[in-house]
């Protein structure tokens, strides 16, 4: 059997400037729907919560 050595990682791209804030790695052993995955999260160069889309990397 392979070695699990890459795990996936999401990044979470802010759905107003486009930048990238949030880099996060993807739960093991867990099926995450990454396209449905719409968190409010704060954006640093907008200075407010805004809607982040979440990419796999
Ligand atoms: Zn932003």
């Amino acid at each position: 059997m392979a070695t699990r050595t890459r795990r996936p990682y999401i990044t979470l791209e802010c759905g107003e400037c486009k930048r990238n804030n949030y880099y996060i790695q993807k739960p093991k052993g867990k099926a995450v729907e990454v396209d449905n995955l719409k968190p409010s999260k704060f954006c640093k160069v907008c200075e407010k919560h805004t809607e982040h889309k979440a990419k796999v990397k």
